[in-house]
């Protein structure tokens, strides 16, 4: 959860050119307030609150642009989205998914990364995407 996301993507489009438009605006923030990471059908449910007319297509543009600007990541695994803890520099974070709670954890390791690009490169694999996804028990539930 990430409640400044919002506005911080606001200041980042102004600072990148972009647009965050009412829809962007609206999925990011639904996104940005949620406990847990949500599926794209869980934040149309939430947009046709307001507006029961709201198409499929709408989330799922919104989504690829904030995918795009690097405010959200998607996780595969979970086919749910998750806001960015630091969106203002593109990268694909490693996620400590909780099999208790749900709940996700983002961590961005440098060092991970580059391991993973170096790994990849030795089978003469181009990583795009070195996003990972741990999946185990986190501090609330172990206690
Ligand atoms: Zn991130
Ligand atoms: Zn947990």
């Amino acid at each position: 959860m990430n409640r400044a996301l919002p506005q911080l993507a606001e200041y980042l489009c102004r600072e990148r050119g972009m647009r965050l438009t009412s829809w962007r605006r609206r999925v990011l923030g639904i996104i940005a307030s949620a406990s847990q990471p949500l599926g794209a059908y869980d934040i149309l449910r939430e947009l046709r609150v307001a507006r029961p007319d709201t198409a499929p297509v709408t989330v799922y543009r919104a989504l690829d642009f904030l995918l795009a600007q690097g405010f959200v990541h998607k996780l595969g695994s979970l086919h749910a989205y998750i806001g960015c803890d630091h969106p203002n520099h593109p990268h694909a974070g490693q996620f400590l998914v909780c099999r208790d709670c749900g709940r996700v954890e983002e961590i961005a390791d440098r060092v991970i990364l580059r391991s993973i690009d170096r790994a990849a490169g030795h089978s003469g694999f181009q990583a795009r995407d070195g996003l990972v996804e741990i999946r185990g028990r986190c501090r609330a539930c172990s206690r």
